[in-house]
């Protein structure tokens, strides 16, 4: 699902931030990745968004080259990840329900699918309550929970979450990365950048660890609930 191969990343002004990095993540893993400020995980899930391209080496996400894919194609390439961010990015002049429907309303998805992909993915999230709230009268966790329907509402292969829990308290945290752990389980791959260590030793997934721009530590292909 994602093959970085002696990946590097210098940014123009010169830090390395990625340096001959290579791992390998299959289809239905759940994958943490940690490591301190500055050790190079947003970097690595820009290059996986093709926010940014490889200074040298090969990302392949899905089958696809990322770091050689015309730019007319980026587009439709990142409609088939799910993206959480630290900072939820909402639409703050939007309902819940259309904060989801937006997200399916960019594709050319029927206006019945639609009325029925929401709910279902609302209650999902054990949001099914909260349909007509808007952004800021709901909480953080909640907030991050209508991000994350969002990133599920289109069917994705593989979400992607950059610090998901990081503006939110520890006991939501935990119910988000269970979430997660629960969409992993139906098949899709998640890899979720953190820096908490005490939520991550509460699962069982594989951790890869960078610091400083270098793959440090792998605890390699464990407790992934991989559909093969
Ligand atoms: P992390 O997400 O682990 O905190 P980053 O990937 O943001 O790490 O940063 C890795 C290194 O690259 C750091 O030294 C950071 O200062 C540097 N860096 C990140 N983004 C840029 C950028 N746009 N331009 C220059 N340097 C950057
Ligand atoms: P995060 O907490 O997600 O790693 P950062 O605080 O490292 O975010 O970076 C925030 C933004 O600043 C990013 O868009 C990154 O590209 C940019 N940035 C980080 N470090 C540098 C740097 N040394 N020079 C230029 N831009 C940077």
């Amino acid at each position: 699902m994602i093959k970085l191969t002696n990946v590097s990343k210098r940014y123009p002004s010169g830090n390395l931030a990625l340096d001959n990095v290579s791992l390998d993540i299959d289809k239905g893993e759940f994958v943490f990745i940690v490591g301190s400020s500055g050790a190079g995980k947003s970097t690595l899930m820009r290059l996986l968004l093709r926010e940014e391209t490889p200074t040298s080496g090969r990302v392949i996400v899905n089958g696809r080259n990322v770091g050689e894919m015309k730019r007319r194609d980026i587009p439709y390439f990142r409609r088939t990840l799910g993206v959480v961010f630290q900072d939820f990015r909402l639409i703050p002049t939007m309902n819940v329900y259309d904060n989801v429907a937006f997200a399916l309303r960019a594709t050319n998805v029927s206006n019945k699918d639609i009325r029925q992909r929401v709910p279902y993915i609302l209650n999902l999230v054990g949001l099914q309550g909260k349909a007509r709230s808007m952004p800021e009268q709901i909480s953080g966790g909640e907030q991050q929970r209508v991000a994350l329907a969002r990133a599920l509402v289109n069917n994705p292969d593989l979400i992607l979450a950059d610090e998901p829990t990081g503006n939110i308290d520890p006991e939501l945290s935990y119910e988000i990365v269970e979430l997660l752990t629960e969409i992993n389980k139906v098949g899709t791959t998640i890899v979720m950048v953190t820096h908490e260590h005490e939520l991550v030793a509460q699962f069982d997934h594989r951790i890869i660890q960078i610091e400083k721009g270098r793959l440090v530590a792998d605890t390699g292909k464990i407790g992934g609930h991989n559909g093969r």
